[in-house]
């Protein structure tokens, strides 16, 4: 029988050895979590029972993969959303929405403060289209764009008042977005291991298990989520599936106003109840909702 070496010892059998290996197998990530600007609303948008007006951080997060290099989970929002906002039927957006950044607060200013340039990103994975997780698509010109189709396809060709609608606004896009792309589709989704109940598919980006997206459809078209495991633990980002980490803990929808808001309110309660499920399932995994400050501040990043 042939010699088996792991670790310098020789063994008869890999068995014993397995958790090393899979572990060693596993990639890695890091991830870092920023903010880029805010915007502010009554509290009784996020969370039932708020009356203030709070607060809501653009968050964005940086991915180092170790093969791959660095990822962005969205972009959060750059001064551009001024100049897009400025003519009807766009400013009605800025006045529905009053958004705070500045040039030292977007992603291409943070991730700088960080010794990080523009061209070292080279894949931006967006949630959905809204102008708080497009707004910094421009700044990295040797990023690919990763998405759901049908997010894009949601959004793609509106204009003035069919965009703002739907929180778009078309200059934002990059003009050589399309080329730059590479969106997956339903075909692209396969079934998920148990430990991701209640989720039963979701597409593993990269085909090596390190990002894998869902569904979490309701707030706009297409919206996804992204599961990632880190030298720090496991984290799972639902974007704007909840606005509050309280409700996705209470599975509690927002005010019922804010069904003027999303895509669909039945299919916002169905993902949002998922996330609640899922938490219940994997309280060890960390769930990060794009404009919770209550999340953002905890993590104390950057
Ligand atoms: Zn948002």
């Amino acid at each position: 029988m042939q010699k088996l070496v792991f670790a310098g010892k020789t063994c008869k059998s890999i068995i014993p050895y397995l958790t090393e290996i899979l572990l060693f197998m596993t990639i890695l990530l890091k991830f870092t979590l920023f903010s880029a600007g805010y915007c502010t609303q009554s509290e009784y948008i996020s969370r039932r029972g708020g009356f203030r007006t709070i607060q809501f951080p653009a968050t964005f997060a940086l991915i180092e993969h170790p093969q791959l290099g660095l990822i962005l989970f969205d972009t959060g929002y750059t001064p551009q959303f001024y100049q897009e906002t400025r003519r009807f039927p766009y400013s009605l957006y800025s006045k529905a929405t009053p958004v705070y950044v500045t040039e030292a607060d977007t992603a291409q200013a943070k991730l700088l403060a960080q010794g990080i340039s523009t061209n070292e990103v080279r894949y931006i994975i967006v949630s959905h289209f809204h102008a708080d997780h497009v707004g910094g698509l421009a700044d990295f010109p040797q990023a690919n764009y990763i998405y759901y189709q049908p997010a894009y396809d949601a959004v793609s060709r509106r204009r003035g008042l069919s965009a703002v609608t739907k929180a778009f606004l078309p200059g934002l896009i990059p003009p050589d977005f399309v080329t730059r792309s590479r969106p997956f589709t339903s075909v692209d989704f396969h079934t998920l291991p148990a430990e991701y109940t209640p989720f039963t598919e979701g597409v593993d980006l990269f085909a090596d298990q390190s990002l894998i997206a869902v569904k979490l459809p309701g707030h706009a078209t297409g919206q996804i989520g992204l599961f990632l495991t880190t030298y720090d633990g496991s984290y799972f980002l639902v974007a704007d599936a909840c606005w509050h980490s309280q409700a996705y803990r209470e599975d509690s929808p927002p005010h019922p106003i804010t069904r003027l808001l999303f895509d669909s309110w039945a299919d916002y309660c169905h993902s949002l109840h998922q996330i609640h499920m899922f938490h219940q399932n994997r309280p060890d995994v960390q769930i990060i909702p794009t404009h919770c400050g209550e999340t953002y501040v905890t993590r104390q990043d950057v």
